[in-house]
């Protein structure tokens, strides 16, 4: 019987995925939060209805426009690849 690579792929743990991608999605909640303590409202059009989708980070798509809006965009860190984890709040704040 041949071995099957993907059944033996190196796993992650739980730990392990909770260090890796748990505390960045916090981070990105708190920012959300941070940014619009009312909730969401696009900034092209001002709708509040939204859905959900990741492109590498979690964005808002606006339903009635379109626009897609991160956690940092429009802000100076806009363009980083960094982990939000070590970015500052004050860094992201609008
Ligand atoms: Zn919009």
């Amino acid at each position: 019987m041949t071995m099957n690579k993907v059944q033996f792929q190196k796993g992650l743990s739980l730990d392990g995925f909770l260090k890796k991608y748990g505390i960045e999605a916090q981070c990105e909640e708190a920012l959300a939060v941070a940014r619009w303590p009312q909730g969401y409202q696009c900034p092209r059009c001002a709708c509040k209805r939204v859905a959900m989708t990741h492109n590498g980070r979690r964005l808002w798509e606006c339903l009635d426009c379109g626009y897609q809006c991160s956690a940092i965009a429009g802000t100076v860190m806009e363009t980083t690849k960094l982990p939000l984890r070590i970015l500052r709040l004050s860094e992201v704040g609008s």
